[in-house]
């Protein structure tokens, strides 16, 4: 529990044990009014200051408004106890989902581990752990091997042991760590549609109740007489009509949805994430890396006469030394005897094409065909089955690696699983025609584009963005290496097995924290139970209100029951919000196989 947090506790509690106290006080009238504005005002002030700044700035119909007239009308009828009653239902309903949410926030946190827990400072020649919240800018910090680097600085010296001295240059707030968290906990804070929908629902929602509190207290009087009777019931209608158990639960369930999925190992960032994932309809994938390990080993090397095939793999490991694809990750790794960097000048990376790199003084292109025609080189084209890297050295033609990449172990299922569901399959991918045939046809994917440059695959996921089922959603499934643009554009971006690629983080909208594709149905049937017990208890809280509404209005059920009904409403819809927290265990289980 944070400050905050603690601070509504003790109003809470002081407030409860106030009103028990002066319950059987003997006094009546206006000193019992003035009595009850204790608690009533330490409960509430919060609030009737949110409603009066509310009305200043032209937002005047919102919940805070409503609670602050419903409880002063109570106040007015002499309900005086029912009146902080109310307020203090809606203080205990906001702690428990403020308290979720940091939980939530916490779980999150922890999934991406990267929070440091403390930091060695110097001090007085001695070093101390402490909160790296409390280190100062300037202060010494070292860091063992092994520790996390929990702040931003400039190195001072790395000694034998592996020991680091860094001079702190920012606090904690500012360092890079807390940004990084900071961008996922108020990315997990953007409004869902269904969260908005509240919202807009309120502007209608309030409104209407208080205008029916107008009509109930003013036209039937004008015919059966008897107005404080009337305005009686409805102030009592108004008090009725507060939508607590709306306005708890919604973001509750959003919340618990976001904490089940990340137990399950998938982060997503937003309630509105949530929504759009429950509503794909098509899916597009990447295919290195995604559907495919990413591991390539080399099955045959053709290098041209006069050309050494060890020579042709190591100049190609040389060239492809600052790459982070996985394609060269693979070729360094199949290059047995270490790298000599003095051998490597500049170096230039054309995304989904190849690397263009100088080596020992010589220009080395390693890459596709397009790269080949790209630098106008005549090459002989290699039909072996696989990813095909073409060498040239100084412009001419060298020779070409080919180069094989499996499927993962659970790309099969992870389509099934998809397909089953009715999802239309796409594959996108940079690699040739017969690379992209045999995967798709192997997963069975229902429409497959090769041979695409990173801004070919915007175009292809633009194009069915526009032909998608109307009301669905498109999702993009990538191993956020070069595909952070077709990420960003999609309606629900996913980015895979990309812990520690700040730049896939920002870009995608769900991270799954292993690269298991499985893990996307998983994500999907989450979000669609969250968004199904959302739905739930929309429709449960608002017949409810209702009916207490008819009879509030008929003059059938007075405070107390109004009360009652809302916090019965709060706890069951709390409970059912609580559910979506829960994975299935089935799922889990089989996704980590
Ligand atoms: P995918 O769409 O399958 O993830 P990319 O867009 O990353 O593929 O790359 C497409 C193609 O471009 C690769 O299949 C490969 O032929 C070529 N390519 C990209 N980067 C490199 C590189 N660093 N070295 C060699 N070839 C590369
Ligand atoms: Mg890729």
């Amino acid at each position: 529990m944070n400050r905050k947090q603690k601070t509504i506790l003790i109003r809470i509690l002081l407030t409860a044990v106030l009103t028990l106290a002066l319950h059987p006080l003997p006094v009546e009238g206006w000193a019992r009014l003035l009595l009850t504005l204790i608690p009533y005002l330490l409960i509430g002030w919060d609030i009737l200051r949110k409603a009066v700044l509310g009305i200043f700035h032209r937002e005047v119909f919102d919940e805070n408004f409503l609670m602050s007239i419903a409880t002063i009308g109570a106040l007015v009828l002499g309900q005086y106890e029912e009146s902080v009653e109310v307020m203090l239902f809606y203080q205990i309903g906001e702690l428990f989902q403020s308290y979720a949410v940091g939980k939530s926030r916490r779980s999150i946190a922890s999934l991406m581990d990267i929070r440091p827990d403390f930091a060695n400072v110097e001090r007085d020649g001695q070093i101390v752990q402490v909160d790296p919240e409390e280190v100062q800018p300037g202060d010494c910090i070292v860091v063992r091997p092994g520790e996390r680097i929990p702040l931003d600085g400039t190195v001072g010296c790395v000694n034998l042991s592996g020991l680091l001295r860094i001079r702190v240059t920012k606090p904690f707030e500012e360092s890079t760590v807390n940004r990084i968290l900071e961008l996922v906990e108020n990315s997990s804070l953007k409004k869902s549609k269904t969260e908005n929908f509240i919202t807009r629902f309120a502007h209608y929602y309030t409104p209407i109740v208080c205008i029916g509190a107008v009509l109930l207290a003013v036209l039937p009087p004008l015919f059966l007489g008897n107005w404080p009777e009337w305005i009686s019931r409805a102030l009592t209608f108004l008090v009725i009509s507060c939508p607590c158990a709306l306005v708890i639960s919604i973001p509750l369930s959003f919340f618990g949805g976001i904490g089940g999925a990340s137990r399950a190992g998938i982060l997503v960032k937003g309630g509105t994430d949530l929504e759009s994932l429950a509503r794909t309809k098509t899916i597009v994938f990447d295919k290195t890396g995604t559907l495919t390990q990413g591991v390539f080993t080399v099955t045959e090397m053709t290098p041209t006469p006069g050309w050494d095939a060890g020579d042709l793999l190591e100049l190609a490991a040389l060239a492809e030394v600052y790459s982070n694809h996985p394609i060269s990750r693979s070729l360094r790794d199949a290059c047995a005897h270490p790298l000599d960097l003095e051998r490597v000048g500049e170096s230039e990376e054309l995304a989904g094409s190849g690397v263009i790199t100088w080596v020992d003084g010589k220009q080395v292109a390693a890459g596709n065909a397009r790269l080949m025609n790209h630098i106008h080189v005549a090459f002989t084209e290699n039909t072996h089955p696989g990813t095909i890297v073409y060498l040239a050295v100084n412009g001419s033609f060298a020779g070409s690696i080919v180069i094989s990449d499996q499927l993962k172990a659970s790309s099969m299922q992870a389509m099934k699983e998809l397909q089953a569901q009715g999802i239309r399959t796409v594959l996108l991918t940079g690699d040739s025609e017969k690379a992209a045939q045999a995967v798709g046809s192997a997963l069975k994917i229902d429409e497959i584009h090769s041979g695409l440059l990173p801004d070919g695959k915007v175009e292809h996921v633009e194009r069915l963005l526009a032909a998608k089922p109307q009301k669905s959603t498109l999702a993009f499934v990538g191993d956020g290496i070069n595909d952070a643009p077709v990420l960003t554009r999609a309606d629900v971006g996913i980015a895979m097995g990309a812990m520690g690629s700040d730049a896939a983080i920002e870009a995608a909208d769900v991270v799954l924290m292993d690269d298991d594709p499985r893990k996307i149905s998983l994500a999907m049937r989450i979000a669609r139970k969250c968004l199904r017990i959302v739905k739930e208890n929309i429709i449960f809280a608002l017949s409810v209100k209702i009916i207490c509404l008819l009879l509030g209005a008929l003059g059938k059920a007075g405070m107390q029951a109004a009360i009652f009904a809302d916090v019965g409403v709060m706890v069951l819809a709390v409970l059912n919000a609580v559910r979506t927290l829960r994975v299935d265990h089935m799922s889990k289980n089989s996704s980590q196989a």
